[in-house]
């Protein structure tokens, strides 16, 4: 279904109103029904196709032209022979529950939790209205209607309860933020609908005509336009919108004047021909009094309200304005290029701490007050809370950047004493021109961390691609949960052979991740993101239990012992080391078939959390479990650590192979030679990492490494390959754990 649906689903049935009235009644009828069906059709559709946030006034709705129908056709059934039907009848009785449903319907317009604000303007225009309508139309019927009783009360009450729906559409169109499509064309419904309604008891009741034919046009145009906004994509958000915050504007102070004015001098027409001239002329002085009283009193309400508002989008502290203040200059669509800095003092929270709330309040004053001088004049200059400032102003803004950290530079005089220098870190954006900018604020604010993250004192501008790396980060972390459940983690190996026989006697698991449409994602990219969202640990959890169940078979045919990356994040948990040896307990084999690999990171924490880890690491090396530093020689306090952890192996970082073999001198074999004499005085095995030649793995071995793994052996694989490999290198001498 296209956007431009309700065009024609419009001219359709414009055309047959149009044309109906031209129809004998017979056909007439049958046209109009059909009208009024597609309304409601077309409202179930809308419904349908564009899912509103907010569907309760589209069903009211709904429910109300049904309801109507049924009136008719209530109506048409009680019609007496005078061509009027009988009072009350069916029809009538459904003809409440229209009003009803269609009161409600447009009071949900504007949703729920809303500002009151809205409804005392719709009270206030009914209460104008009812006195307009009381002094021309009800009072002077009150004696000469042609009805009487009942059927006067209730043709009054239908037109009270009109007054009431052209009351609410008014609070829609006073509160309503976006005029789409949609709300255009609901809003006229209801114009038309109450107008028409209006016309048709004003008719009667004065002259006791039936304007049946032309008000019946007016009313099922009102439905085809509620048709029409519910095909209208905009109807997913329009209805039901949320109110604007503004709280007086000038047009609605002039409605009120105007109104309060019309009252008073309705008061007066209405009894003048009654009264004698000296009485009129009291009358006319009390009124008018009491009418200035009025509009007084409207123009300090306005006044407050103003206050208010202007409190609303002010800082107290430092007198700038505040966040809210710097949104709405934000969401304004604005012609000119902009440039908007966030503004964020380093390391404010210590001073703070240091020197207590008074000085650090008077810090931020000073601050304000200087970003408020280097700022162009027509800039707008906000404190955003705490020790975060911003400034919106007209492009370039480069300099600007410039002359804040410039001018923040100056030391600061608290209490006329301690002078102190502060320093800022400023995140740029730049918005061009031709729209609103309702993200701004959030991609200031990524600039803003990475001028922090490069050491603060200077401005970063933002930069989309940062932005869209980050936002890709969220999306993989997102989809972790969903691939584990989904299988689309798997587990390879890697064999780790034995420098001196050639032979396999171990494999290194590694984690892979194949999307469902065959792409793979990079281990080095995913297990970053998994550990800083801790869903390493669920993650980790399923290798340990996949490795577990693949050495029954490798350990207890081969005796093979596997390899397996442990993070921080699970040695952290005091249960991590019972849940492997259960694990190792089900699979059916001993501690000594499973090696944990962690890398130093694991301890550079606080002291409480390594001495858990080691607890949990010395656990597991109590069954037999052993214990292998990853990436050693990388970290920069190795030899600390081997001293504190519970170690059995030291795997080389890759880089001592590759680079210290195949460019190094002297010098860089001796890193190598000492990180082996290191293995072998503490009495650990230790493994050279990324072997790729056949050169790399003779030196190793005649430095004195026991064992090497590396694509000159073989490349991580599934489990089936590696135990080809295992076959293949049969027959079997007994394997030396
Ligand atoms: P790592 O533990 O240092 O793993 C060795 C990496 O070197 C593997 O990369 C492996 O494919 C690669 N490699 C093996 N032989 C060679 C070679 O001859 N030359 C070169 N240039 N590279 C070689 P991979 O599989 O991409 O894994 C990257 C890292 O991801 C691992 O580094 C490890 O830190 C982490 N990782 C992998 N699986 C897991 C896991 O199950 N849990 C945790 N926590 N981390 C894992
Ligand atoms: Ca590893
Ligand atoms: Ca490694």
């Amino acid at each position: 279904m296209g956007p431009r649906v309700y065009r024609w689903y419009l001219a359709a049935n414009g055309a047959v109103l149009a044309l109906g009235v031209m129809l004998p009644a017979s056909a007439r009828v049958w046209a109009y029904l059909a009208v009024a069906a597609s309304a409601l059709v077309a409202i179930v559709v809308g419904v349908r196709r564009y899912r509103p946030v907010w569907s309760r006034p589209w069903w009211l709705t709904t429910a109300a032209i049904g309801m109507s129908l049924l009136a008719n056709a209530g109506w048409a059934a009680a019609m007496a022979p005078s061509g009027v039907p009988h009072f009350p009848s069916f029809g009538d009785l459904c003809y409440v529950v229209t009003l009803s449903l269609l009161t409600a319907s447009v009071y949900q317009w504007v949703r729920p939790g809303a500002a009151s604000g809205g409804l005392i303007d719709a009270a206030i225009v009914t209460m104008g209205g009812a006195a307009v309508l009381w002094v021309l139309v009800v009072a002077p019927l009150m004696y000469d209607a042609p009805f009487t009783g009942l059927r006067l009360g209730a043709y009054l009450s239908y037109s009270a309860v009109d007054l009431i729906i052209l009351a609410l559409t008014i609070r829609v169109v006073v509160v309503t933020r976006v005029r789409s499509v949609a709300y255009r064309l609901v809003v006229a419904a209801s114009t038309v609908f109450v107008l028409t309604d209006t016309l048709y008891y004003a008719v009667l009741l004065s002259h006791n005509v039936r304007l049946d034919r032309p008000t019946a046009v007016g009313w099922l145009a009102a439905y085809v336009l509620m048709g029409g906004a519910a095909l209208h994509p905009s109807m997913a958000r329009s209805v039901g919108s949320m109110p604007r915050p503004s709280l007086s504007s000038r047009s609605r102070l002039w409605t009120y004047t105007v109104l309060a004015t019309t009252i008073s001098a309705l008061i007066v027409v209405a009894v003048a021909p009654d009264l004698s001239p000296d009485r009129l002329v009291r009358l006319v002085v009390l009124v008018g009094l009491s009418c200035a009283a009025s509009v007084m009193l409207i123009l300090r309400l306005a006044q407050l309200a103003d206050l208010l508002n202007r409190r609303a989008h002010l800082d107290p502290l430092t007198g700038l304005g505040n966040r809210v203040a710097l949104q709405n200059h934000l969401d304004r669509p604005e012609r000119q290029d902009q440039v908007l800095l966030l503004i964020d003092l380093d390391g404010f929270r210590d001073f703070n701490e240091a020197f207590g709330h008074q000085d650090g309040d008077a810090v931020l004053i000073e601050i304000g007050h200087r970003l408020r001088a280097v700022a162009p004049s027509d800039a707008v200059v906000v404190r955003l809370g705490a020790d975060d400032f911003a400034v919106l102003a007209a492009s370039p803004g480069d300099d600007l950047a410039d002359r804040i950290l410039e001018s923040t530079r100056l030391p600061v005089r608290i209490r006329g004493e301690i002078a102190r220098t502060f320093h800022v870190s400023v995140g740029v954006v730049s918005l061009p021109g031709g729209g609103s900018h309702p993200a701004a604020l959030r991609d200031a604010d990524l600039a803003l961390a990475t001028a922090r993250a490069n050491g603060g004192n200077q401005s970063a501008m933002f930069d989309p691609g940062i932005h869209a790396e980050r936002r890709a980060n969220s999306e993989l972390v997102a989809q972790f949960h969903d691939a584990l459940a989904a299988g689309e983690f798997t587990v390879h190996y890697q064999p780790i052979v034995d420098l001196s026989t050639g032979r396999i006697v171990a494999a290194e698991a590694l984690l892979r991740w194949t999307r469902p449409d065959g792409t793979r994602v990079p281990p080095d990219r995913f297990i970053p993101l998994a550990e800083q969202s801790g869903a390493i640990v669920a993650i980790g959890d399923w290798v340990l239990a996949q490795v577990c169940a693949d050495l029954t078979g490798l350990w207890s045919t081969d005796g093979l012992s596997v390899t397996v990356n442990v993070s921080a994040h699970q040695l952290r948990d005091p249960a991590f080391a019972d849940r492997v040896l259960t694990l190792l307990t089900d699979a059916g084999v001993p501690g000594r078939a499973l090696i944990v690999e962690i890398t130093e990171t694991v301890l550079v924490t606080s002291v409480s959390d390594a001495a858990a880890v080691t607890a949990q690491l010395q656990r597991l090396r109590d069954h037999g479990v052993r214990i292998a530093i990853d990436d050693f020689g990388t970290g920069y306090s190795s030899l600390a650590y081997l001293r504190e952890l519970p170690v059995d192996i030291l795997k080389m970082d890759g880089s001592f192979t590759a680079r210290q073999i195949d460019h190094g001198g002297p010098r860089e074999i001796a890193f190598i030679r000492t990180i082996v004499e290191l293995g072998r005085s503490l009495d650990l095995v230790t493994i050279a990492e990324a072997v790729e030649t056949a050169t790399q793995a003779d030196r190793l071995r005649d430095l004195g490494c026991h064992l090497a793994q590396g694509y000159h052996y073989a490349k991580p694989a599934p489990i089936a390959e590696l135990r080809d490999r295992l076959l293949r290198q049969s027959p079997l001498a007994p394997a030396v754990h």
